[in-house]
């Protein structure tokens, strides 16, 4: 892989396009710390970044639950983000928001630390392969679990929270599967180390209500879609015995999009017809859908 600091194109930093390798921050920054940054994963589908003004606004909100200042505005944000698609024409790739506390202040509270903004933008095939998505991934369930919602706000897409989703992601891959499925602090089923869980059972969906996990933008459309499909959404705490009555089970991103999940530990799962016509639907949904 390309390393991520020495590639061409442009990264707009604090307001401005600059070359893609001088797009630097100071080794004392605040976020570097501390973990004190924000951020976004957006895709991009025929030069169009897929529910943009969600993600802008996700950021803004992010900032706000970790109490930095934020001062750029949806729309700003959404402006930039096209310029920087645009001047790297990307048709089909992802797209990185992030927002930091600077190198101004190092104390904790650090009020004098400025909020920096970059974004960035690369073509990238998906997470898992077209063969891995057709056949499902494996993951396992991790000793470690979520963040709990008392101690860090976990609606907050804040960079100091996927130290949890890091070393799970690790020791899952170092024992052989995709990924890491995590339980909640109340030991529930709660998510992937980036993706929302559903399982599909009686033809239905259920999927852990959204208080001690991300609510994904994914899982918001594809819990749309499932009920425009006519299919019942539920959204319950479920106990980890639940995985063993599912008939089949998926994650959903925007890095994922949805990926069927082929097996947890001994539990097997084939990618069922539920899990298929919710595929064909998201993909046509997000080439078709380019309004925000
Ligand atoms: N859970 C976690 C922990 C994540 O990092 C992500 C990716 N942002 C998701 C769920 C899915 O969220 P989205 O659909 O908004 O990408």
């Amino acid at each position: 892989m390309l390393p991520m600091d020495d590639r061409d194109g442009t990264i707009w930093l604090d307001g401005a396009l600059v070359p893609w390798r001088e797009a630097r921050l100071h080794v004392l920054s605040h976020g570097l710390h501390y973990g004190t940054s924000v951020f976004e994963g957006e895709r991009v589908y025929g030069g169009q970044v897929f529910r943009l003004n969600a993600h802008s606004r996700r950021l803004i909100r992010s900032a706000r639950l970790i109490a930095m200042p934020f001062t750029l505005s949806a729309d700003a944000l959404d402006a930039a983000t096209r310029a920087v698609v645009d001047a790297n024409g990307i048709a089909d790739g992802y797209v990185r928001p992030v927002a930091w506390r600077g190198a101004e202040d190092m104390g904790l509270s650090a009020p004098d630390a400025r909020t920096h903004v970059a974004i960035a933008a690369w073509p990238w095939p998906a997470v898992f392969g077209a063969a891995q998505r057709k056949r499902g991934i494996a993951l396992v369930l991790s000793r470690w679990s979520r963040i709990p919602p008392a101690a860090i706000p976990i609606q907050a897409k804040a960079a100091g929270t996927y130290l949890n989703g890091a070393i799970a992601r690790r020791e899952a891959e170092a024992a052989g599967a995709d990924d890491a499925l995590l339980l909640d602090d109340r030991g529930d089923l709660a998510e992937a180390t980036g993706a929302n869980l559903f399982l599909v059972r009686d033809g239905g969906l259920a999927t852990p209500i959204a208080d001690h996990v991300l609510d994904g933008i994914t899982r918001q459309t594809v819990i749309d879609i499932a009920r425009r499909l006519g299919l019942r959404v539920e959204e319950a705490r479920l106990p980890p015995t639940a995985l063993e009555t599912a008939d089949e089970v998926l994650l959903t991103g925007t890095a994922y999009e949805i990926t069927p999940v082929s097996r947890i530990g001994e539990l097997r799962w084939p990618v069922g017809p539920v899990t298929r016509r919710l595929i064909t639907a998201f993909d046509a949904e997000v080439r078709d859908e380019h309004a925000t």
